[in-house]
């Protein structure tokens, strides 16, 4: 019988690279994929130290991107030895995203992004062009997967695209079965073996579409690894999915990769209702006629 190990986290050395944009694909149409390159993805020198090549262990492997707004120049982290040190004020600008691909051979690393249609990220990607420069530090931590399972239960939605991506490409002899909720058929990425694709529906919440999805592909027997990633709403509905398959919380990888402004926190939502009343209670003040003596 094989002995059955929890996933666990091995830790890598950070470090900040410059790298430029290549190229820019659409994989499909809401999915750009951008490939970076440059010397910086191999050993360099900078302030006196020898900082490591890129290197990429984990299928859900991350990057933090450092990005500005318009008109702006990126601020940066500094690098120190085997850490950064993130400046306060004014703080960088950054925004995590999966690696897609890395090709050491071509010196090459790909990232897919969402493109939502707002945010500093998703608007950054969308205007991307060849020879832009692009500040990037990581991966600084990598899952690696259980052992001795019987199956993987993937699901997340069309952030964690890469990340499911790379687990259905190089899962090691496991039955990998995994839910992606995406906008439409347009999304789907039909070369990926194993995925089983489902629809955002009009009036029907995002938790629920995915969730049944991943429940009616989950084998009824045998020991099972589950790893949720996606919308922070979304991973919490598919965590009551694994305690009703009996997948306990050493079994579980579940990781909030975005907040919908539908899905804020309680005490979040009371402190925005707040915000919105002192701001009208300003207007008003700031509105009142002046009492005039008759
Ligand atoms: C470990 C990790 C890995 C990730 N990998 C990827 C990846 O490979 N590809 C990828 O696309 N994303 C990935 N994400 C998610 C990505 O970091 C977030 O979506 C991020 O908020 C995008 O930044 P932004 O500047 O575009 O939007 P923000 O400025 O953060 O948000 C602006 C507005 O857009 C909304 N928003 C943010 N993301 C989305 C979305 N995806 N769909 C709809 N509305 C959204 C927010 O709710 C907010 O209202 C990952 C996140 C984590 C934590």
């Amino acid at each position: 019988m094989p002995v059955t190990t929890p996933s666990r986290r091995m830790e890598l050395p950070i470090v900040l690279r410059k790298l430029d944009v290549m190229r820019t694909h659409d994989v499909t149409p809401r999915m750009r994929r951008i490939t970076v390159a440059g010397d910086q993805l191999g050993s360099f020198e900078s302030g006196g130290r020898t900082l490591p090549a890129f290197t990429t262990a984990g299928c859900d492997d991350y990057v933090k991107l450092f990005l500005a707004e318009p008109g702006h120049d990126p601020v940066l982290p500094e690098q120190h030895d085997g850490h950064l040190h993130w400046p306060k004020k004014p703080a960088p600008l950054a925004r995590t995203y999966t690696v897609r691909r890395f090709d050491a051979d071509a010196g090459e690393l790909d990232l897919d992004f969402v493109l939502h249609g707002h945010g500093v990220a998703g608007n950054w990607a969308r205007a991307a062009r060849p020879g832009d420069v692009l500040h990037l530090a990581g991966p600084k931590i990598s899952t690696v997967p259980p052992t001795g399972v019987d199956w993987w239960l993937l699901a997340g939605d069309d952030t964690a695209l890469p990340a499911i991506a790379r687990f259905v490409e190089s899962a090691p002899g496991v039955p990998v079965h995994a839910a992606v909720l995406v906008e439409s058929a347009d999304e789907e990425q039909r070369d990926l073996p194993g995925v089983t694709w489902v629809h955002r529906q009009a009036g029907v919440p995002d938790a629920r579409v995915l969730a049944d999805a991943a429940r009616s592909i989950a084998p009824d027997t045998g020991q099972a690894w589950m790893w949720i990633a996606g919308e922070t709403g979304v991973v919490r509905e598919l965590r009551s999915v694994a305690k009703t398959l009996g997948i306990g919380k050493p079994m579980l990888d579940a990781s909030g990769y975005w907040r919908s402004p539908d899905t804020q926190r309680p005490l979040g939502r009371l402190l925005a209702m707040r915000e919105e009343a002192r701001e009208s209670l300003d207007v008003r003040r700031r509105t009142r006629v002046p009492r005039t003596a008759d």
